[in-house]
């Protein structure tokens, strides 16, 4: 069997599709458009590219969008200053601080700083404990832009065994919630886990988030899998390659997405989508 690719670029250019239409159909209605607001703290490289691309996707799709650049040196009272002024500021929807932040921050109180209507990231413990209790609102984006992946191949969830590895806030731990959300039967892999061959060889579903190359084997694929690879790793020769043996696991599985134009395109979508749903909140509270 080779596997069918799930073509995340393309899905994901859909939805900026759709989300563009219905702002230009709500600003034509004479509505504001989203805003969305992206802090970045220092000069990181990667953090940089990050943020060029959520604004200039923000551009395409007609929301109002601010970029506040600040100096690596700033102290952890004037970022919550400054989310404080956009938590009170009527034209932003959405607030979103790239991560990572330098060590002298706390990202936690950061996150926890933004009010959760405006976490368009989806990271608040307040979204998280939505999405634990079955009352999605705000979702975490990479964790969501998976869902929007598998239910474009029609994936049922229902008496599926998935299997996440990795654990993270922003990824592993919302993944799972996300999947048991959907109806599946969920175990999540971490550092501790002792067997991780045995819990991947049972998954109907696996989602490998860790961020190490080659960590999941291509043998281990359960024939007809429908294996999701989110991790971003850049090999030696500059090439980006996953975490999961995908020449190997394409041999076994059913669908598998690529690495680069899997995963990577849906994050920035469901920001762009977040931010969306952000406006109609506010709109809604606000008339
Ligand atoms: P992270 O914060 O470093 O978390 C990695 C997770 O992997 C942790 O939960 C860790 O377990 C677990 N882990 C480490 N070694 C393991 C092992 N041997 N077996 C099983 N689990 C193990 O990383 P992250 O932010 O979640 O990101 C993971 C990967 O996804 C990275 O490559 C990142 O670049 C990529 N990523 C991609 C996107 C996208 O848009 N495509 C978005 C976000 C992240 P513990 O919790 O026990 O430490």
């Amino acid at each position: 069997m080779t596997a069918t690719l799930i073509d995340g670029k393309a899905i994901a250019q859909q939805i900026r599709d759709e989300i563009r239409d219905t702002v230009s159909r709500q600003t034509q209605q004479g509505q504001r458009p989203p805003g969305l607001a992206v802090i970045l703290v220092g000069s990181n490289h990667a953090s940089t590219v990050y943020v060029g691309h959520k604004r200039r996707a923000c551009e395409e799709v007609g929301f109002h969008s601010e970029a506040h650049n600040l100096d690596a040196d700033i102290s952890e009272a004037e970022l919550l200053a400054l989310i404080d002024k956009l938590n009170h500021d009527s034209t932003i929807d959405g607030i979103l601080v790239q991560l990572p932040l330098p060590d002298h921050i706390d990202t936690e109180t950061v996150i926890e700083k933004i009010l959760p209507s405006k976490d368009v990231d989806g990271f608040h413990p307040y979204n998280v404990g939505r999405l634990a209790v079955r009352l999605p609102l705000l979702r975490s984006c990479t964790p969501y832009g998976v869902i929007h992946l598998l239910d474009s191949i029609g994936e049922v969830y229902k008496g599926r065994n998935a299997v996440v590895v990795g654990a993270s806030n922003i990824v592993g731990r919302p993944m799972s919630l996300e999947l048991l959300l959907a109806g599946a039967t969920v175990t999540v892999c971490h550092r501790f886990t002792s067997d991780l061959e045995a819990h991947v060889r049972r998954a109907d579903i696996l989602v490998v988030a860790v961020g190490k190359p080659g960590i999941v084997a291509g043998e281990w694929i359960k024939p007809g899998a429908t294996v999701i690879d989110v991790g971003i790793n850049r090999t030696e020769d500059g090439k980006l390659t996953g975490d999961v043996d995908f020449e190997a696991a394409r041999e076994r599985a059913a669908y598998i997405t690529p690495v680069p134009g899997g995963v990577g395109p849906m994050t920035v979508a469901i920001l762009l989508k977040n931010t969306l749903e952000a406006a109609k909140l506010h709109q809604q509270a606000s008339s």
